[in-house]
């Protein structure tokens, strides 16, 4: 008996082996094939961050679809374009089969506003090639350099380069190299191109109704953002709604002297500084009740958030602060519960120089991001409740001279709405299948984020059409996404491309 496994033991690593060459060759050749189209992918790359994207300028907006287009229709795309009472939106659709799975790509054409002066190139719109150099600057190269060895630490600087032309590019870049190797594609593939997600996606949630069926899918994949810090392929689950609203807390009718009424007015400052102290122990958790209900943190997820390579201790640094609040053991548990930030204080007095007096009024301006659990609507109501419980009376306007004179505490409760979080199941079968995809190609498992801390504006569209939903980040974090001098890395196009190639020949049936 023992001598007779061995043979079949053998011939099973044997198998293994050949099968995990032959992978290792189809990667190989993947990666050479990206190379290839390379120079030539960055140079319309280079060419479609040069068309000025801003939302608030529709013929650029339509410009940078023109161009598109013509690139969509090269790879057999049909393309239409779905008007809205703002801007029109571009559908894009390839349909491989009745049979298959229907993927909607969701990515946007528009690009934050600029201020050219505070960029370290001369325009924006003109993206620049750089190297790092010997003292850590980026500096810029020639062009010409594409046509040579790249180096994939190069980036190319510009409006837009990144968020969200790059993954623009990384699709029909894709797809472009899928045709020329006759890989049949796994999904029909519907790609969406909002051309106002910098400005709030009005036109395309404006109608969702309106084209339902045009936005039909079975799943949909936001590409926008950055990757995992460490820059490994990344699959985000879902990311934080938002609600907001303010409080105010009233002193006297008008601002009074602190000399002449010290010890004897009383200020709404501390009045609502006891309030907030009542909303968050020293450790961070809220304690409004029922804040938290409906959150179960199981050993099953905590596993999954544990995968996530993060550095606390680097995090923590380079945010310098000495600890972390204790809402969650780590980074991406305390993304898990909802928070409750005081973003701004105001009162009635400000500027330079001394003002001696005792403030009428003051008002905190406070955001809770919401997660799956969390209705934003009731979140609200229970810190509603929460307030009545301290003693105060909660009006949603201004008190009167009259409820001022009878009610101690007063407190004007104002909301301006909110966006709920949404989460697809990592377990669903279109995580798995992903995940499996990935880790096949790329030769080790994706970074899966179960939820991200930030409000993506396109969540109520994911909520309304009930699509299930991932993000696929595939820019480097470091982009200085919004901010002047945005960039993209060489090497994560390269490996977007690859993302992209996986995506589409990944079987989901
Ligand atoms: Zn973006």
């Amino acid at each position: 008996m023992t001598k007779s496994r061995f043979p079949a033991i053998s011939l099973f690593c044997a198998c293994m082996l050949i099968a995990a060459t032959f992978q290792l060759a189809a990667q190989k050749n993947v990666d050479a094939a990206i190379a290839e189209v390379l120079p030539g992918t960055l140079k319309k790359h280079r060419e479609f961050v040069s068309l000025p994207n801003i939302a608030s300028d529709k013929e650029g907006i339509l410009k940078n679809y023109e161009w598109v287009k013509k690139e969509l229709e090269q790879q057999k795309f049909s393309v239409k374009m779905l008007e809205s009472s703002t801007l029109p939106l571009m559908l894009a659709e390839r349909t491989v089969s009745k049979k298959a799975k229907t993927i909607l790509f969701y990515l946007h054409i528009d690009g934050q506003p600029v201020n050219a002066a505070n960029w370290d190139q001369e325009d924006p719109f003109t993206p620049v090639l750089k190297q790092l150099d010997s003292q850590g600057n980026w500096s810029a190269i020639d062009w010409k350099n594409l046509d040579g060895a790249i180096d994939p630490e190069w980036r190319i600087f510009g409006r837009a380069a990144a968020d969200d032309k790059a993954p623009i590019m990384m699709m029909l870049t894709a797809v472009e190299l899928l045709d020329k190797a006759k890989t049949k594609l796994g999904v029909n593939i519907k790609i969406i191109l909002d051309p106002q997600e910098e400005a709030g996606s009005e036109a395309f949630l404006s109608t969702l109704d309106q084209y339902k069926a045009d936005y039909a899918a079975d799943y949909m994949i936001i590409m926008d953002g950055p990757a995992h810090p460490t820059n490994e392929p990344t699959l985000t689950f879902g990311c934080r709604g938002n609600a907001t609203y303010s409080i105010t807390t009233y002193g006297p009718k008008l601002p009074q002297h602190s000399g002449h009424y010290g010890n004897y007015v009383p200020n709404p400052i501390f009045t609502l500084s006891h309030l907030l102290a009542s909303m968050k122990d020293q450790n961070g958790k809220v304690l409004v009740d029922g804040y938290y209900d409906g959150i179960e943190m199981t050993p099953a997820v905590k596993a999954l958030l544990s995968q996530v390579p993060d550095d606390n201790d680097d995090i923590r640094k380079g945010l310098v602060i000495h600890e972390a609040e204790k809402v969650g053991n780590n980074y991406q548990e305390a993304l898990q519960y909802p928070s409750l930030n005081v973003r701004h204080i105001d009162t009635s007095w400000k500027g330079p120089g001394l003002k001696t007096i005792i403030p009428e009024q003051v008002t905190a301006y406070i955001d809770v991001r919401l997660v799956a659990e969390t209705d934003g609507g009731e979140q609200l109501e229970k810190i509603k409740k929460h307030i009545e419980k301290q003693g105060f009376l909660v009006l949603d306007r201004a008190p009167t001279d009259d409820e001022r004179l009878s009610n101690q505490k007063i407190v004007t409760f104002k909301t301006n709405g909110f966006v709920n979080a949404f989460r697809t199941d990592m377990e669903a079968p279109i995580g798995q299948k992903l995940r499996a995809a990935i880790t096949k190609e790329f030769g080790t498992p994706p970074v899966s984020i179960r939820t991200m801390g930030g409000t993506v504006p396109i969540i109520p569209a994911i909520n309304t059409l009930g699509i299930p939903a991932i993000i696929v980040p595939m820019v480097n974090m470091d982009n200085n996404q919004h901010n002047p001098n945005e960039n993209i890395r060489i090497g994560n196009i390269s490996q977007g491309i690859k993302m992209c190639m996986t995506i589409l020949t990944m079987e989901l049936n």
